[in-house]
């Protein structure tokens, strides 16, 4: 029996009234919740161009891969701003983002937002990030009233983002205008709840794409705009004949409406980056171009090795000057190793071809990863307001959604690792709290059976014998052969884990890991390297010698934090760092109140108004919906008949809601009083209680009698 048959089966089973599955806003309203009643409801109001749908306490958001204009308006923004209650208007990502707003004042004090929006590649994370902003730069607005300055930081905030996906985002096989790094935004709100400001925090941009691209995808988008929209004094400027062809450019053919180069650079400007910095940056990604296509003789691998004839002529002669570095230094840098035994020898040592192509690559990777860190630098500091000016901030999380792929390596491992810690605040913030409430308040219902992932976190986060911490260790190490002493460890370490298993089937060595989302094999050969994330010194002290301002500031010796100081200080592996800034992330969402939005991606091939069935349910399978919504829905058994005596049980919840209210303000000002909470915990306990109360009150029919 196929997947369709079976779907087809169990819904006319269980559903009372198919024809009416398109109205049902709120999937808790299903019964019974089954992964295909679910299913069934979403494809039908898909079909029914209904693209948001309630789930309990999440909003389920289905990609329709066309513009549909009407629905994101001013006209509806507005609606849904000034509605009393816009949980009354049809499910919106508006509703969401007005929820937030409305929380950020809070009944009884302001408290801290996060929208969290996830969802797989091309399901629609960033295009509703994007959306929210727009939302809040409109509704919180302030320029009518204050000085222009604000005018100018909402224009600016809008602007990162054509800046930050034309050095961040690249077409791949899964979608046009894909992310290549995660973002955490911060909405700054002043008092008034107005928007004085923003910052952003960036995880893990996936900088290989600079040198290397999957058949059929392409690199970062900036490099096409420029070379598709770089006027005839650019070209010159930039070395960038228009017949030129490049490289480390492949699929330069495919028209996207991402290669706009006019504005990128509107965008530069109007978030201050003056015209001396947008040559520099521009200069510096047009010799990465030419880098691309410095190649080098094939000499055996036991052999010193050349640049080919072509290179020299022209490539590397073209980078240099681009980079503003003497050219022979470039060309050593690139093909000789320098040894360093104490402090006084120096030994220099010809490299073999592949070691020359590693050492090109990794030049270009650390310029573009310092130019992209220098980027969000600038741009937070043209957009953030000082701390005296701002309460209180709405998060917008975007980050990249878990991934298999054929080849999994550590970029995958992180990835999924930080998927697993936001399911985990997921679970804990939704399903696990509202759970054990309904235990205490002794509410009847099921046991809603979810998948706890704290096994899967230990497995790659623990320590001292976590995955990440195993790899640190054998990177510390440094041994010859390293991807199979890796292997002996892990098994050595890790072979009783029931969430670790092995795969015998591939050549290769490699590792599963059985996510809450689904097994991932990771390759171990090269994992190691990818952590330990070398740059060679002598490439380092070459960048540092460049007459371009630019560079030189982003290999300064003193910035101790980044790559380019990597020589000097005490190495960081890519882990580490991305653990600590996960960390830290984590720290702020609990800090704040969280707004889960799930994006689903109805079909692979991102075609308009085509949902499949397959790809839909897996997806919900991977962000436990189902299970969300048992949970949400036990809160709210008898819902519509609840609707019904709506009118009549307002006032008696309203009553009852205002006297918890008195209660928790009072219990709060006692525990701060008593010195036994500080502010901050009283407030999200405070905070807490008032908005589950407020959103469960009015539809529980418990209360009513
Ligand atoms: P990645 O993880 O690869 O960055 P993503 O989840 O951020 O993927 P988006 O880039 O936001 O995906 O969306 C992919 C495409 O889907 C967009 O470029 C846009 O064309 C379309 N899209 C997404 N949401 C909507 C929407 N609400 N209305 C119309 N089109 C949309
Ligand atoms: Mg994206």
């Amino acid at each position: 029996m196929s997947l369709n048959d079976s779907l087809e089966g169990d819904v006319r089973d269980f559903l009372v009234n198919e024809a009416e599955l398109h109205t049902y806003d709120d999937l808790t309203k299903v019964n019974p919740v089954t992964p295909t009643t679910v299913l069934k409801c979403l494809q039908a109001r898909y079909s029914a161009r209904v693209f948001y749908t309630h789930a309990g306490c999440t909003l389920v958001a289905l990609n329709p891969f066309q513009p549909i204009p009407h629905l994101y308006s001013l006209d509806v923004m507005r609606e849904y701003h000034s509605a009393p209650q816009p949980q009354d208007f049809k499910p919106h990502i508006f509703i969401v983002a007005e929820e937030a707003y409305r929380n950020v004042q809070g009944q009884v004090e302001p408290v801290d937002q996060s929208l969290v929006v996830s969802g797989e590649s091309g399901a629609g994370k960033t295009w509703t990030s994007r959306c929210l902003m727009k939302y809040y730069a409109t509704v919180a607005a302030s320029s009518h009233k204050c000085q222009d300055t604000v005018e100018r930081i909402e224009r600016r905030v809008l602007d990162s983002n054509p800046v930050m996906e034309a050095f961040g985002n690249a077409c791949t096989l899964r979608n046009n205008n894909s992310s290549r790094f995660g973002k955490y935004i911060q909405l700054q709100l002043n008092s008034s709840q107005l928007l004085v400001g923003a910052s952003v925090q960036t995880y893990l941009l996936e900088k290989t794409r600079v040198a290397f691209q999957a058949p059929n995808e392409r690199n970062f988008h900036i490099f096409y705009q420029m070379m598709k929209g770089a006027t005839e004094k650019q070209r010159q400027e930039w070395e960038m004949p228009y017949n030129q062809k490049f490289s480390w450019l492949p699929n330069a053919d495919k028209t996207l409406e991402e290669d706009r180069l006019q504005e990128t650079a509107e965008a530069m400007i109007s978030l201050g980056i003056d015209t001396d910095k947008r040559t520099q940056i521009f200069r510096v990604l047009a010799s990465i171009l030419q880098l691309g296509n410095v190649n080098f003789s094939l000499a055996s691998e036991s052999q010193p090795c050349d640049l080919d004839e072509e290179s020299k002529g022209s490539f590397l002669y073209k980078t240099a000057t681009l980079l503003q570095v003497p050219v022979d230094e470039l060309q050593d840098c690139l093909t000789v190793r320098t040894l360093r035994a104490g402090k006084q020898n120096v030994l220099l040592k010809p490299c073999s071809q592949s070691e020359c192509v590693i050492r090109r690559d990794c030049l270009a990777k650390v310029i573009y990863a310092q130019l992209f860190e220098w980027l969000v630098t600038f741009i937070n500091n043209s957009m953030c307001s000082d701390n005296s000016k701002w309460c209180n901030f709405i998060g917008l999380l975007d980050v990249y959604g878990f991934e298999c792929f054929l080849l999994n390596n550590l970029e995958q491992l992180c990835i999924n690792y930080a998927n697993e810690k936001l399911q985990q605040h997921f679970v804990a913030h939704y399903l696990k709290a509202q759970q054990e409430e309904y235990v205490a308040e002794g509410l009847e219902w099921s046991f809603v059976r979810y998948q706890d992932n704290q096994s899967c976190l230990d497995l790659i986060e623990g320590s001292p014998t976590g995955i990440l911490s195993l790899l640190n260790e054998e990177c510390r190490l440094n041994r010859a052969s390293d991807a199979k002493q890796f292997r002996v460890r892990l098994e050595k370490e890790l072979s009783g884990n029931t969430r670790m298993s092995w795969d015998k089937f591939s050549k290769q060595p490699h590792f599963i890991v059985a996510h809450y989302a689904g097994r991932v094999s990771y390759q171990i050969e090269g994992m190691m390297e990818k952590n330990k994330d070398p740059v060679p010194p002598e490439l380092l002290s070459l960048l540092q010698k460049s007459k371009n301002p630019l560079l030189q500031s982003l290999f300064a010796a003193s910035d101790a934090e980044g790559n380019g100081s990597r020589a000097q200080s005490k190495v960081v592996t890519v882990v580490s760092k991305f653990k600590n800034s996960l960390e830290s992330l984590m720290k702020i969402l609990h800090g704040t109140t969280p707004h889960y939005t799930r994006c689903i991606k109805p079909n692979p091939d991102c075609r308009p108004l085509t949902f499949k069935k397959e790809e839909v349910i897996t997806q919900l399978e991977a962000c436990g919906i189902v299970e969300t919504i048992h949970i949400s829905a036990a809160g709210f058994p008898i819902r519509d008949r609840v609707r019904s005596q709506k009118a009549f049980c307002i006032q008696c919840c309203w009553r009852r809601y205002q006297r918890r209210q008195r209660a928790i303000r009072t219990q709060s000002a006692t525990l701060i009083q008593a010195g036994t909470a500080s502010t901050q915990m009283a407030k999200s306990v405070r905070a807490g209680s008032v908005k589950l109360h407020l959103r469960r009150s009015p539809l529980r029919y418990a209360d009513m009698h």
